[in-house]
């Protein structure tokens, strides 16, 4: 199979080659459902695939936590579960479609409107409160009203960024808000389903291991094809060092505000190193780059206008969910081949580095 075949078309058929895969390698295999449905009243799940043996570390490689970006995840793990068969070099645990009412339904957030990385709060943690500019912007960036056809948000973001500088604008936007239900980027009022599932199970993902290294597969961030792995934490001179040697001199960055990334509360990552209890556990978003930022930020905003204000299968909302597909995993051929290739090398060294520290 050619490295753009490991793409799903959609969320099912995601979920049966996964599952099929894990199948034919002795994988254990568990699903946790949530209520909400998929398109055509079917099953969502969590899936959680885990290889045979035990070993003194864990790898983790997590899809779908933005729904729509699940496709590219899901390849990820696909190609890794075939390439390593019955036996990868730790023990690794596959969570595909984190947020699988978005895989599903191509939304970046789930069924509540939600975006799940923003909803994982920590205890000391409340949801409430926006980003101070994200009230004025609303009315911009949430119009109550179906897609127009022609739609000037892309120049008014234009100029948006031109009189407050892009940096400033994505925390604005893009950091979390937890006023507008309705409206981009929300957080949320209480802990998602996903997120309590997670809140369930993820001791017993973690298992044995006194070491976990987790990937959390993103796109729609970064130049189109490469990759950047991003840090909510600052990383222990150790595992700065580690990071260096497996994956190269500024392969990683510690989210800040003039970087590829912007802060954000309610993260995966801070919420599962706060559950690490004695082991040591690094987290990192592995972003791969696509589209422009106002040519992704105007395909999500397009999106939720449909989903709120259109008509659910009209010509327009399945444009604007086309659209939001096309952004986050683009259709063509040479970025899906180049993102899985650096994806699949950047999980097999972590997974044979892994090993081999553990030993
Ligand atoms: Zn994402």
């Amino acid at each position: 199979m050619a490295w753009p075949d490991f793409y799903p078309t959609d969320y099912l058929t995601a979920r049966r080659r996964l599952r099929d895969a894990a199948g034919r390698f002795g994988w254990h295999t568990e699903s946790h459902p949530i209520a909400a449905r998929g398109p055509g009243g079917g099953e969502l799940a969590l899936d959680v695939f885990t290889s045979p043996r035990p070993a003194p570390a864990t790898l983790i490689l997590s899809s779908g936590v933005h729904g729509v970006e699940g496709p590219f995840g899901s390849a990820v793990q696909l190609f890794a579960l075939n390439s390593w068969g019955n036996s990868p070099p730790v023990r690794v645990v596959l969570v595909h479609a984190v947020n699988p009412f978005g895989f599903a339904h191509r939304r970046r957030f789930n069924e509540d409107n939600v975006d799940l990385n923003r909803n994982f709060l920590l205890p000391d943690q409340r949801y409430t409160g926006s980003p101070p500019r994200y009230a004025d912007l609303d009315p911009l960036l949430n119009p109550p009203v179906p897609p127009a056809r022609l739609d000037p948000f892309p120049l008014h973001a234009a100029w948006k960024v031109l009189k407050h500088g892009l940096p400033a604008l994505k925390q604005a936007i893009a950091g979390g808000q937890y006023d507008h239900p309705r409206g981009i980027f929300f957080g949320g009022h209480r802990p998602a389903e996903s997120v309590q599932i997670c809140g369930e199970q993820l001791r017993h993902w973690l298992g044995e291991s006194g070491s976990v290294f987790h990937l959390d597969f993103h796109t729609g961030l970064g130049p189109w094809g490469s990759f950047k792995l991003l840090l909510d934490i600052e990383p222990t001179a150790d595992q700065r060092q580690w990071l260096t040697d497996r994956f190269g001199v500024g392969s990683f960055e510690v989210s800040e505000q003039n970087g590829v990334a912007y802060e954000t509360v309610g993260g995966f990552g801070p919420w599962c190193a706060a559950r690490r209890g004695d082991r040591e556990y690094l987290f990192a978003c592995a972003e791969f780059g696509t589209y422009g930022p106002i040519t992704v930020l105007t395909a999500v905003k397009r999106e939720n206008q449909a989903h709120h204000w259109g008509t659910a299968g009209s010509a327009a909302t399945e444009r604007a969910k086309r659209r939001l597909a096309e952004v986050f995993v683009p259709a063509s051929a040479a970025w899906r081949s180049r993102a899985l290739e650096q994806a699949w090398e950047l999980v097999d060294s972590a997974a044979r580095g892994l090993a081999s520290r553990a030993t």
